[in-house]
């Protein structure tokens, strides 16, 4: 099969564990500044909080209220920089705030700005305004969408039909959105290794340190080895202080105590009607931010902040599910969502940093590093605390400026233009675009519908995954027959495909859409297999590992 890794080397200057969107950003920071640098990932790439978040590229309008206005900064810059580097995955999302009151709630908000501890409160329509008046000024430099502005009552309720008529009236603002963000990590990974020597492993687990070298072990064929690096990056997200302890036995620091977070896929036609484009961010009655936007042929609705010890123990269980319906139907009190309705379920952790805060939502969302010196232990520890995935460049290159500085070594190039993956050479201008839509479908005999089906999954990468497809006889999927066998195979030969849930979870869209089945499951298998060159048994077992996880960890039955 095309794309089976190359051996893992015995010796490199940095060692990148964890392949979630961090560690991915540092492992491409490096590996363009030519340094010899090797990620390892337990899993699939972005497997773990990096495939679950709410799929917002935002400054984050709710930090403001915690003070952190230079996260918020920073989270804006990097949003519209997304929007350009990486339009075929990244699109702005107009948001709508209802408000309940536009004055009741301004003491306790003013006070918990100001570190008191105060009772759930609703916030007040004026605070929200004046929060939105910044986050538009703090946004300035790089501005690439409208100013937010004040909705009447009247106005609320035609942008949003079956808004509760309990808001007095509600705020329109422009953040961003990220369609597939799991591709996005894949596509770094691939461009990465296109350009460089540099080379991740998925699915390879880094297990302990045996006299001075780092174990690591793949946990599919078994295979197990050691790897001796001068810097090690520490990307585990939550996890961090477990993989700390195995690298660094004795050194117990307790740096991480993550959130869970869990959201729920539902196919109501109401509601979906009822979001139309817009995102509706709004309040439970506990003072928690809820969010709730058509994603995926689906209504995505989220999310819960719960703190947890073991973040491999991380599901959506029954009362979360309860809390985001009850949430949702404060919101929309005429939406009745049955229980079939809800298809796809999805939690992560969230790597916060150890906080003495009482209340989750009040922990920061900035990130840190933590960096211990060559000593102790033969190599250098840069230990990576929090980091939103929006931020994930600019966490990426201050990590990788710490890494050059401990090899004494430059920076050469920077990221801040470079575009990702398919957002290459994507032309932006409609008519550009329907021309190259054209002369592309026409040289590989598409139709142009299905051509643009291709760039709205791959963007520009959709000319080289149409050429594949070109090459041989194809069929569609009997079971989702908007995707075709040869589509699939490209996947699996050039998209570092190993496992059933790369493709359904991750490389396509096909999860969270809610569109799993035994059917599609063995379709999908049928097709690894034979490009892996499985047996029976190994896809009987695959199968089986996939099965387990989506229905232990997306609650999917079939
Ligand atoms: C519910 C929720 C909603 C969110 N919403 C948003 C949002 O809308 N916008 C936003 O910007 N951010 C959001 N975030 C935050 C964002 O998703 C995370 O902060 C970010 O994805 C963290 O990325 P990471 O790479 O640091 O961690 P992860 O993605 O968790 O990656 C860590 C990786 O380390 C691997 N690993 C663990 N142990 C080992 C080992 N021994 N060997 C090798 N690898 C190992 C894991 O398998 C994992 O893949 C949200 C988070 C959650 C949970």
């Amino acid at each position: 099969m095309k794309g089976t890794s190359p051996a893992i080397p015995d010796q490199v200057d940095v060692l990148v564990i964890g392949g979630g969107i961090n560690g991915i950003s540092a492992f491409r920071e490096l590996a363009l500044q030519g340094v010899d640098v090797v990620l390892m990932e337990r899993d699939d790439f972005c497997s773990g909080a990096s495939a679950a978040l709410s799929r917002m590229v935002h400054g984050g309008l709710r930090y403001l209220e915690n003070g952190e206005f230079r996260l918020v900064r920073q989270s804006l810059q990097e949003r519209d920089r997304l929007l350009k580097n990486a339009p075929h995955c990244v699109s702005p999302l107009p948001t709508v705030v209802p408000i309940s009151s536009w004055i009741r709630g301004t003491l306790p908000t003013i006070a918990g700005f100001f570190g008191a501890r105060v009772k759930a409160h609703r916030r007040p329509g004026l605070m929200i305004r004046a929060g939105l008046l910044l986050y538009d000024l703090l946004a300035r430099h790089s501005r690439t969408m409208p100013r937010h502005r004040g909705l009447s009552r009247a106005a609320l309720r035609k942008m949003v039909p079956g808004i509760t008529g309990s808001a007095v009236g509600g705020v329109l603002y422009f953040d961003a959105r990220v369609s597939l963000p799991e591709r996005l990590g894949l596509e770094m990974v691939l461009d990465t290794e296109a350009d460089s020597e540099a080379r991740a492993f998925s699915y390879t687990e880094i297990t302990g340190i045996e006299a001075g070298k780092i174990r690591w072990r793949d946990r599919l064929n078994g295979a197990s080895g050691s790897i001796t690096p001068r810097v090690v990056i520490n990307a585990t997200g939550a996890w961090v202080d477990i993989v700390g302890s195995a690298i660094q036995p004795g050194a117990n620091a307790k740096r991480v105590h993550g959130t869970k977070g869990s959201h729920l896929m539902i196919r109501n036609p109401e509601l979906q009607a009822a979001l139309g484009d817009h995102m509706v961010y709004y309040e439970n009655h506990d003072g928690r931010i809820c969010i709730a936007f058509a994603h995926a042929g689906a209504a995505m609705v989220g999310s819960t902040d719960i703190l947890i010890d073991d973040p491999d123990a991380a599901v959506c269980l029954d009362d979360e599910k309860s809390y985001m319906l009850e949430a949702l139907a404060n919101v929309f009190p005429t939406v009745r969502v049955s229980e079939e309705q809800i298809v796809h379920t999805f939690t992560g952790v969230r790597p916060l940093p150890v906080s003495e805060q009482g209340a989750t939502g009040r922990i920061s969302r900035d990130h840190s590093v933590d960096v211990e010196p060559a000593g102790l232990q033969p190599f250098a520890v840069l230990t990576l605390i929090g980091g939103k995935w929006t931020t994930f460049r600019v966490f990426g290159e201050e990590v990788a400026d710490l890494a050059l500085a401990e090899l004494g070594r430059a920076r050469e190039v920077d990221t801040y233009d470079l575009k990702i993956g398919g957002g290459r050479n994507l032309p932006t201008d409609a008519c550009e675009r329907t021309a190259w839509i054209n002369r592309c479908a026409a040289a590989t005999g598409m139709s142009e519908a299905r051509f643009s089906v291709l760039v709205s999954r791959y963007g520009s990468r959709a000319e080289t995954v149409a050429a594949f497809i070109s090459e041989g006889d194809d069929a569609v999927l009997a079971s989702a027959p908007d995707y075709s066998r040869r589509e699939v195979l490209f996947l699996i030969e050039h998209e570092r495909v190993r496992e059933i849930g790369d493709i359904l979870l991750r490389r396509t869209t096909l999860g969270i859409e809610g569109r799993i089945s035994a059917a599609l499951t063995s379709e999908i298998a049928a097709l690894l297999g034979a490009a892996s060159g499985w047996s029976d048994e190994e896809t009987s077992e695959a199968v089986a590992r996939f099965n387990e996880t989506i229905q232990h960890r997306h609650r999917v039955q079939h």
